[in-house]
């Protein structure tokens, strides 16, 4: 746990957010500035800033995003009509919040590329 940072304290219930799948490696929650109509976060338990620290160790728990990401596109029902799964790294990305995050995006329709 990274004492500053605001998805660790997501992670211990320590700030209140929307949760809506947990397993052993990662949690999901509704993004507070939702971009789609579903927008969820997925992000590891553990403290990683960026995909640019991931270790072969963690290949686990990215198992656990991209299955989220798929049983939770079912649940939200944007499974029929297409939906993304995008994680910022730096500044170039626009990447905000530094705890590894993947954003699950859908319910309209997304150009490409991205801006
Ligand atoms: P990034 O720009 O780093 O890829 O994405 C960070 C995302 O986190 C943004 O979409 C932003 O709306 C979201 N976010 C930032 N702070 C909070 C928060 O405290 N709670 C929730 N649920 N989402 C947050
Ligand atoms: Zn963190």
């Amino acid at each position: 746990m990274s004492a500053e940072c605001i998805f660790c304290k997501i992670v211990a219930h320590e700030i209140p957010a929307d949760i809506v799948h947990a397993s052993d490696h990662v949690v999901a929650f509704r993004d507070l500035e939702p971009k789609a109509p579903v927008h969820i976060l997925i992000i590891p338990k553990e403290h990683i800033s960026s995909m640019a620290d991931l270790k072969e160790k963690n290949a686990h728990m990215l198992a656990e995003v991209f299955t989220a990401a798929s049983h939770l596109a079912k649940a939200e029902g944007i499974e029929d009509t297409g939906w993304r799964v995008v994680s910022n790294v730096g500044a170039d990305a626009g990447q905000g919040v530094f705890h590894l995050h993947f954003h699950l995006l859908g319910g309209r329709p997304m150009g490409w590329p991205p801006g």
